[in-house]
């Protein structure tokens, strides 16, 4: 169900670890015992998200005391509401920001950003990622490139949107809005579309109302 990636860093997990079965409502907390084998409560997640100097049991609460974390499979959270990712250009890099108080909590705690120089692989290994995909879609909207090389191009950029691949939410932002409106690809525009069922804020950022039926 989770492609083999960290539900919550995107990383894949499966070439170097088996990963963590993670309670979202840690189950050390009492009030949420209740939730221990409850399914919906339970995340694939990497041994580092999981670990006692990130998510561990840290479980804060908002003053109606609802989780400032959120839980990436619950549909009703608008995800992109509250995290906006960048590609840094100058220093190469790619971030993921938090623009909400729960955003922010999100960053924080699983230091996707490598503030508390806790995830250093993190930030290479996703930066290189969306490295990679820039160069590939400056290639793919070249003028000068022959329509061989550009095919392959395009099929690489179709490959960084697959759902298993790691840190697809920037795939998302920086590369399906494009292969859907520019190349008017069938998969993308439905893929675009499915995402931003689950998205109103994608939705209009990827402008879904403006790809035809
Ligand atoms: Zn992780």
């Amino acid at each position: 169900m989770f492609q083999g990636k960290c539900a919550y860093c995107e990383s894949q997990i499966r070439i170097v670890d088996y990963g963590d079965i993670e309670h979202f409502c840690p189950k050390s907390k009492s009030e949420y015992t209740d939730l221990t084998f409850e399914w919906t409560n339970l995340l694939l997640s990497c041994t580092i998200c999981n670990n006692s100097q990130h998510k561990g049991t840290n479980f804060p609460l908002d003053a109606n005391k609802k989780p400032l974390l959120i839980d990436p499979t619950d549909e009703k959270t608008d995800i992109f509401e509250h995290l906006q990712l960048t590609w840094d250009q100058t220093v190469k890099q790619a971030w993921i920001d938090g623009v909400t108080d729960r955003g922010k909590t999100v960053v924080d705690i699983f230091d996707l950003n490598d503030k508390r120089g806790t995830r250093k692989e993190l930030i290479r290994d996703r930066s290189k990622k969306v490295k990679t995909m820039l160069v590939v879609f400056k290639m793919a909207t070249s003028e000068t490139i022959d329509d061989s090389t550009r095919k392959d191009a395009i099929n690489l950029l179709k490959e960084s949107c697959n759902i298993e691949e790691p840190y697809l939410a920037f795939a998302l932002f920086y590369i399906l809005p494009f292969l859907a409106h520019h190349f008017q690809d069938l998969d993308a525009i439905n893929f675009l579309k499915q995402v931003g069922q689950r998205s109103p804020s994608y939705s209009q950022f990827a402008r879904i109302n403006q790809l035809p039926d």
